[in-house]
Order: structure tokens, then C-alpha cells, then sequence
């Protein structure tokens, strides 16, 4: 079924305990997509670059099935950038540059082709981008699931509150939710971000795992214990590709089928910490994503 993504396509500059990159390409949407197309063939991206941005990564992205109908290149601007520096333990990070550049003027367009949208993954961008690109879709989508950033908190905070009020399911990690609700015990701030409007939140915990929660029910699913950690950037975004492209791909939005979907997510983010930027996503097979999938299942069971 198809799936619409919106988010950065950007720069980044990385430092890690383990190394540090010049600009590659990162950017929430180019995580997602490329994870998405690993679990339906109708990804389409929604996005906006500069004149600056890599032509093979756009067509990396054809390669992987994905179509950039929707991607507006800007020739004589720049590309988004961000860079951030990861502390020893790896779960917690500084940004050191935030550059809007071609983000900051961003208009979404809608082409014809992406209007059959069922499953609408707004991944981190401008509150206001990703409530245009809602309006902008003639039908709702059968579900829609939301991503953001510390940052949109601080400069938009009531563009984020109303496009909280129309997603389905959004996704924050902990900090992002103790900062947005002010509550500290993740499950009073689950209970106050549900209260915002959406009916499904889910807490990123890095390699902690992460929990889901609806109104009445809650699920848990840990981080795969990895052997390489090299760099984290875009595994929540990566995260978010999984858990909604398997949702697209089996058109099953049930409370049960999103647990699976957590574990999908899960294990797609295993892979992208393992290398810098989308390095380890271009070039992933289903026979490793379902030898991670196995390796879940058998983490989590203790045969009572
Ligand atoms: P994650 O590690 O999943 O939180 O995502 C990191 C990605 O988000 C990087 O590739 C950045 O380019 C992108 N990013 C960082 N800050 C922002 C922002 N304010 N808006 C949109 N994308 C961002």
C-alpha cells in the first residue's frame, strides 16, 4: 500500500567517539524512505534540497524504488544541514549547527500520483510543513504517524500542538517527551501526550528500546544488543520507517500488529547504527532484515 514521506532531506556532520564526518547525506526522509522501500514498493517522498545535494543519492533512491516526484530541488540554494556530536554513552547528543537554508521556505507540493496515499509518515521537518502536507491530501490517509525534535519544540510549539491534534501515532524519544509534557515518569508523559491527540505515542529509549502506549495498553520492545554501535544518527527515523512500512505492508493497524511493527522498526534501526549515515540501509536484503527479526524473537523469549 502506499506510503507518502515527508522530512528533511539534508547535510550532516557527525562526530562520534568512534570518528567524524565531513557533510554526508542524512536527513529524517532519507531515512525513512529508504527503509520504507525495503517493505512496500509504493514509497513516495516529499521533500526539498539545494542545488548543492549529491544527484546519486536521489538516484540511489530510484534504485531502491522510490519516487522523488515529490523532492523540489532549489538550484541556487543550499541544502538543509545539521551536525551533532554524540557523548560517550552514545544516547545522548548535542547539536552544534542547525541550518535551515532550503527548509526554511519549504512548500510542499502534492503530485497527482501521490494522492492515493494511505499511510502518511510525517518525519522530522517544520510543524507547519507537515500539517500543509495533511491539508494538501484530498482523502485522509488511513493512518498517520508523526515524528519531531527537540528543536520544533523550542521555536513552534503550537504549529506542533495542532498537528499532534490530527496524526494517529507520534513518535518522540524521552527526552523530547519529558520536555514536551514536563513530566518525568514516562508513562504519566505518554498519558498527557495522548491527551494532545494522538492515539497511539510511542518513547524511543536509543538502545533501551522502546515503548508503545494507547489509551489502555502498553508494549515494550528492546534494543538488539549490537556488537558495533558506530553512529546513531537517523535510527529513530530509521525506526519510524520500519514500524510504519510494515504497517503499509500488511494494511493491519490493530494494536497487535503495531507491537510487530515496533519490532520491525526496532530491527532497522540495528542496522543503521552500525555504519555512518544511510550507509548500512542501501544495501540490506530480506533475508537480513528476517535473520534480525528472528534474533528479536528469540531475545525476548523466555519460555515461561
Ligand atoms: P534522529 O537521529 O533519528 O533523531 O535523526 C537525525 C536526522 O534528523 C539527521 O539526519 C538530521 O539531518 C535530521 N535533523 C536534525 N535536526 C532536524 C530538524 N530540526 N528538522 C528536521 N530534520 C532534522
Amino acid at each position: 500500500m502506499s506510503l507518502v514521506v515527508v522530512g528533511s532531506v539534508a547535510f550532516d556532520a557527525i562526530e562520534t567517539p568512534f570518528g567524524k564526518t565531513d557533510k554526508i547525506v542524512g536527513g529524517a526522509a532519507s531515512f525513512i524512505s529508504l527503509t520504507g522501500s525495503y517493505f512496500t514498493p509504493k514509497t513516495k517522498l516529499v521533500a526539498v534540497v539545494g542545488g548543492d545535494f549529491p544527484r546519486n543519492f536521489i538516484e540511489l533512491l530510484h534504485t531502491r524504488g522510490v519516487n522523488t516526484e515529490g523532492l523540489q530541488i532549489k538550484e541556487n540554494e543550499k541544502s538543509f544541514f545539521w551536525s551533532g556530536r554524540y557523548h560517550n554513552d552514545m544516547n545522548s547528543r548535542d547539536t552544534l549547527v542547525t541550518e535551515l537554508n532550503v527548509l526554511g521556505t519549504f512548500d510542499p507540493l502534492l503530485p497527482e500520483t501521490y494522492q492515493d496515499c494511505e499511510y502518511l509518515m510525517l518525519g522530522n521537518l517544520a510543524p507547519s510543513v507537515q500539517l500543509t502536507v495533511i491539508e494538501r491530501l484530498r482523502k485522509r490517509p488511513k493512518l498517520i504517524v508523526m515524528d519531531t525534535m527537540n528543536f520544533w519544540m523550542e521555536v513552534a510549539l503550537d504549529d506542533l500542538k495542532a498537528v499532534m491534534k490530527k496524526v494517529d501515532v507520534i513518535s518522540v524519544n524521552d527526552s523530547e517527551a519529558r520536555q514536551l509534557t514536563g513530566e518525568y515518569a514516562l508513562k504519566t508523559a505518554a498519558k498527557k501526550i495522548l491527551d494532545m491527540g494522538p492515539k497511539f505515542v510511542i518513547i524511543k529509549k536509543g538502545e533501551h528500546g522502546a515503548l508503545l502506549f494507547s489509551k489502555t495498553q502498553i508494549f515494550f520492545a528492546p534494543a538488539l544488543p549490537l556488537e558495533i554501535v558506530f553512529d546513531p544518527t537517523g535510527a529513530g527515523d530509521t525506526f519510524a520507517g520500519g514500524f510504519i512500512g510494515h504497517l503499509a505492508k500488511t494494511g493491519d493497524i490493530s494494536f497487535t500488529n503495531m507491537k510487530r511493527a515496533i519490532v520491525y522498526g526496532s530491527a532497522m534501526a540495528s542496522f543503521c547504527v552500525e555504519k555512518f549515515g544511510t550507509e548500512a540501509l542501501e544495501n540490506l536484503t530480506q533475508e537480513k532484515i528476517q535473520t534480525r527479526i528472528t534474533e528479536f524473537a528469540e531475545l525476548v523469549n523466555a519460555e515461561m
